[in-house]
């Protein structure tokens, strides 16, 4: 619980004066809102007591004044502040928070969570924050600070009564306490099966494509029906359960005020209270009890968005797994010299957000890559090759740093990747994916991407000379608004080769000192394969480029090539010389399919 309002007021920080802003309006207000049925009580004490009418008439006018004050001027004030600061910054400062974290954790992180997870556990936790700051700002403080000053007001009306009060709210305190004690583990659980039918319902959406052209969409309706049905059956036992056991909670509420009555009513028949200040007394504990009875729905919605927001903070305590030194090597250039050396690597087991990290010492874990050796000298051109699995992407996974060896050294220009500006390195690097991913917004943003933002000012002429060399002056001229033509989701308005030719441009664009082509051709027909062979010929002078083929015609003029089979390099030299020494490669060339 402490870690857990820690984590809130770090998260809340900058807004703590602001919050303490609202805090003295609501006093006001609750202050102001006390005197009211004081003039109240006056009045009738008057009435008995037989006073002029004009008396009466001046509490009375006495009270419509401090009501006024506090309608029309506190009260707006305080609305004012909170709707112009608290309800709109807060969300953003919390959404931008969370966004500049999520984007620390490394590319491996990301690949080993579900997105739709992720996506679902920050949506709701971040919705969940904004609920609970306004629940308690708007519901819990005024409530709280109505308790504390009507409790003080009621003890110095009349001590004893003001004691079976405050009597009757402790208890209610702790009958609070034992609920929420009571639920934690089955909200807990609750919020995870939450959490599943959302991340299936993502998963859906993401690949609605399989979906229709296997004609499954009744059955992945039903399973999601299923799967929500589990979901709101847990629900309604939860919350029946919880509703009926508050219920007998806020029976204390009518106890309370049958034992003020009863006090009270003994006191103005003995004369030591008058009607009026019983009347008083009356309307203050009702005050005070009366927004502790509505207690019971604030309170399910607040357990409900502490379990939402539980989640979400340990996501944001993953701690990103790829370390930045404090000084790193930043070097003027990169000159694309790479060294694997004795590299060994396994990848980290898949868990859930919330779940225990796994002992690093987990012997179950097979090698993915295990003494990887080899050095790529500056401006090669080198390939990777093996069957399906072998390790080849990984083994650029690694020289991306999306993860960090167990064991041995990736090495850049001289210097260990650990000890190198990270960004600065990825700025040095361009990447044509296996699926080139696409953003859903015009053709120039996605290959401008990687320029942090200074898309707008690259030339027209520097666009020509890119669009000439990923071959995508093929295209372009005939798409609707040309470089600004809008692409669509993933690129779905380009065909498979346009959108490797994108993704092609988009790593030039950063002039890159080593580019990076994992399996860049596969899925091309023969014309555009070969338009694209033209292309990384012309590209690849002037710096290092590695690529993991799947066709002969690729890799036949590398300077190196490299055969990857179960994780180790089993064959290193030109194509000629493997053709001679190595028996995984001939067989891979004589199948000539894809296996490269
Ligand atoms: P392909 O040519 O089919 O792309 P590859 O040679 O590039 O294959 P890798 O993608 O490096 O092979 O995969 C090597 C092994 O690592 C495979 O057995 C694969 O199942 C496993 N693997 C790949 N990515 C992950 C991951 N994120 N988590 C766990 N295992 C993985």
């Amino acid at each position: 619980m402490k870690k857990f309002l820690a984590r809130f007021a770090e998260f809340y920080r900058p807004f703590l004066k602001l919050f303490a802003v609202v805090t003295l309006f609501t006093c006001g207000v609750q202050f102001l809102g006390l005197l009211s049925p004081y003039f109240y009580g006056k009045i009738i004490d008057a009435l008995i007591g037989g006073k002029a009418y004009k008396e009466v008439l001046t509490l009375a006018a006495m009270s419509l004044g401090i009501f006024l004050l506090n309608n029309s001027v506190v009260g707006c004030f305080s609305d004012l502040f909170d709707s112009k600061n608290v309800r709109y910054d807060t969300p953003k400062y919390v959404a931008k928070k969370t966004l500049s974290q999520v984007v620390k954790y490394s590319l491996g992180q990301h690949i080993g969570q579900n997105s739709g997870a992720t996506q679902d556990v920050i949506k709701k936790g971040e919705h969940s924050m904004g609920a609970i700051t306004g629940l308690v700002l708007y519901y819990l403080l005024p409530v709280a600070l109505q308790i504390v000053l009507f409790a003080g007001a009621l003890l110095y009306l009349e001590w004893s009564l003001g004691l079976i009060v405050l009597g009757g709210l402790a208890l209610h305190l702790g009958a609070n306490i034992y609920l929420n004690f009571k639920f934690k583990d089955s909200l807990q659980n609750l919020e995870k099966k939450r959490s599943d039918v959302s991340k299936f319902y993502s998963e859906i959406l993401r690949n609605i494509g399989v979906v229709k052209v296997n004609a499954q969409e009744e059955r992945v309706v039903d399973e999601y029906d299923e799967q929500s049905q589990e979901v709101c059956r847990t629900e309604k036992d939860l919350w029946i359960k919880y509703m009926w056991l508050a219920s007998w909670r806020d029976n204390i509420i009518g106890l309370t005020i049958f034992a003020v009555i009863a006090v009270g009513a003994f006191y103005v028949h003995k004369k030591l209270l008058s009607v009026g200040q019983l009347v008083v007394f009356l309307f203050w504990t009702n005050r005070a009890l009366g927004s502790i009875g509505q207690l019971g729905n604030v309170q399910r919605q607040l357990m409900s968005a502490a379990a939402s927001v539980k989640n979400f903070f340990a996501f944001l305590e993953i701690e990103p797994d790829i370390k930045i030194m404090d000084n790193p090597v930043r070097p003027g250039k990169f000159f694309g010299e790479i060294e694997f050396k004795n590299v060994s690597f396994s990848y980290p087991k898949r868990i859930s957000i919330g779940e225990e990290k796994p002992e690093a010492s987990d012997t179950s874990k097979r090698e993915t890559i295990s003494g990887v050796s080899f050095k790529i000298k500056a401006g090669q051109k080198a390939a990777f090759v093996g069957l399906s699995g072998s390790g080849k992407s990984t083994i650029i996974k690694l020289l991306l740093r999306a993860y960090d060896p167990d064991e041995g050294q990736v090495i850049v220009d001289g210097n260990d990747l650990r000890i190198i500006d990270h960004k600065h390195f990825m700025n040095s690097v361009g990447v044509v994916e296996q699926d080139i991913t696409l953003f859903d917004n015009t053709l120039r943003y996605n290959i401008t991407f990687p320029l942090n933002g200074r898309g707008r000012f690259v030339s027209f002429e520097e666009m020509a000379r890119i669009a000439e060399l990923s071959r995508i002056n093929e295209f372009y001229p005939i798409l609707e608004c040309g470089f600004d033509t809008i692409i669509g989701e993933r690129g779905i308005k380009l065909s498979g080769g346009q959108r490797k030719r994108v993704g092609i441009a988009r790593a030039l664009i950063k002039n890159p000192s080593i580019l990076i082509f994992d399996e860049a051709t596969s899925d091309l027909d023969a014309m555009n394969d070969a338009m694209i062979q033209d292309s990384i010929k012309e590209i690849g002078a002037g710096r290092t480029m590695i690529i993991i083929a799947h066709r002969l015609s690729t890799i036949k003029d590398a300077d190196v090539i490299f055969v990857v089979s179960g994780g180790k390099i089993v064959g290193e030299g030109k194509h000629h010389e493997l053709m001679k020494i190595c028996p995984e490669y001939q067989i891979l060339v004589h199948k000539q399919v894809k296996v490269f």
